[in-house]
């Protein structure tokens, strides 16, 4: 019987655990902290949003080859991920439909890590926690994998499923980042990813907890992203799903010092230039404030009216052209003023970690080191807001524990 020991209880390590158990091997889990899996409890504001109800495979980052990402993400089409959890875990399913996401419907984080914890259990996975891994060696034709707290274990198959670095609390710190680049493999810059944007000193400071619906666009030298979706101003700057979707690109762009840095501009409302030129043609006594305050929060409309330098006041059909040229402008290419981000505090992911070129997509198993299996967010790709991120845990992971149960 071959042996597989997978190095943490997140997502992805404990999925791994499951199907290496399930495909025969005998399985051993090491996890740090006293439980695993705090990221799944975190997640999705305590409920856990599980999986997208729709695919978007155009929206996982890497740098690494997109063709390789989209064989991996294809390995576990969606449907079977949930037919998986709704048969074999017994968790059913709701889906939030404006937000094509996936939920238990319990509407509790804890039912999903409990369940897949048990899961393993049941299928014969022995799980240490409180056990800390500090580093990973080839012995023989197998591996050693050295624990803090007791002696190293043999095994034949070793799978690094220890997360990337957002939110260190939940137990990732980079360890496993740190064995995969010390065995050699290719790594792409690591960044923090789906994190709030800062904005000190900006003029939009008033409106912390003011909410609504934009579309956002990050532009920097070489790479952009764009969302449509939740936008929420904070007391620090800017969050909500659309700002933490196109956040790398405003993180990278300071980590590698852009000059100028990245523009970051929003369209606060759905409408475009015609349906605004519309909206402030003359209409009786109405005036700009009137009008833009139709469209968006009353607070938010001021500063916009203000920004773009116009009176409110003034009745529109007294506008003049330069200043609806303006006020439209502002409207819908609006600049947004940033300073920075929350980084790993409040990531939701890690962007970068271990290429894609260096692991075999039908099995994750490492290209540089035969019986090395690598799965979850210490791979360079990350999946939008959404349910993405499990789906990328729960696909890897599986394919890992299956691959690294025949590990020759
Ligand atoms: C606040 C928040 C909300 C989120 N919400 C969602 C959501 O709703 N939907 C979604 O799809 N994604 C969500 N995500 C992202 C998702 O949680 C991650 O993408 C996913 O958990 C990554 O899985 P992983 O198994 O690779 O890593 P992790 O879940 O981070 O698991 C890694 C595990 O390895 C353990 N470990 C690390 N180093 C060692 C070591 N040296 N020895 C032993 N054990 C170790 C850690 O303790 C941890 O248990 C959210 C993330 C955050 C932070």
């Amino acid at each position: 019987m071959k042996r597989v020991v997978v190095i943490g209880a997140g997502a992805a390590g404990t999925m791994a655990a499951i199907f290496a158990a399930g495909a025969g091997a005998e399985t051993i889990l090491l996890e740090r902290t006293k439980d695993g899996g705090r990221k799944i409890l975190i997640s999705g504001g305590g409920r856990c949003n599980i999986l997208p109800s729709r695919l978007d495979e155009s929206r996982f980052v890497t740098d690494s080859s997109s063709n390789t990402l989209r064989k991996i993400v294809r390995s576990w089409p969606l449907a079977e991920q949930i037919a998986f959890f709704e048969r074999d875990i017994g968790i059913p399913l709701v889906e939030e439909t404006e937000s094509v996401k996936l939920f238990p419907a319990s509407h509790k984080a804890r039912d999903v890590r409990d369940g897949l914890l048990s899961h393993a259990r049941a299928r014969g996975v022995t799980i240490r926690t409180d056990t800390l891994v500090s580093d990973v060696s080839r012995v023989d034709s197998g591996w050693s994998v050295a624990l803090t707290n007791a002696e190293p274990i043999r095994t034949d198959a070793v799978i690094i499923a220890s997360g990337g670095l957002s939110v260190p609390m939940t137990g990732s710190d980079g360890t496993g980042l740190r064995i995969a680049e010390k065995l050699g493999h290719t790594m792409h810059a690591t960044y923090a990813a789906l994190t709030p944007i800062v904005a000190s000193g900006s003029s939009f400071a008033g409106l912390s907890g003011v909410s609504l619906s934009v579309t956002l666009t990050a532009t920097a030298r070489d790479r952009s992203a764009a969302a449509t979706g939740g936008f929420l101003f904070t007391h620090a700057g800017y969050s909500g799903p659309s700002v933490l979707d196109v956040s790398h690109v405003l993180v990278r762009s300071r980590a590698e010092s852009d000059d100028p840095p990245a523009r970051f501009t929003v369209r606060w409302t759905a409408h475009g230039d015609a349906e605004w030129s519309e909206r402030l043609k003359p209409r009786g006594a109405r005036t700009v404030i009137g009008a833009v305050r139709a469209e968006l929060p009353d607070r938010l409309a001021a500063m916009l009216i203000h920004a773009a330098g116009v009176a409110p006041d003034r009745v529109l059909s007294e506008l003049l052209r330069d200043e609806r040229l303006r006020l439209i402008e502002t409207l819908v290419r609006g600049s947004l003023p940033w300073t920075g981000d929350e980084g790993y505090k409040k990531a939701e992911v890690t962007g970068g970690g271990v290429s894609l070129a260096e692991i075999d997509p039908r099995t994750m198993e490492s290209r540089r080191c035969a019986g090395l299996y690598l799965c979850g967010e210490v791979l360079d790709a990350f999946g939008p807001i959404g349910g993405y991120n499990f789906l990328w845990a729960w696909a890897t992971g599986r394919a890992a524990g299956i691959g690294a149960a025949r590990t020759q």
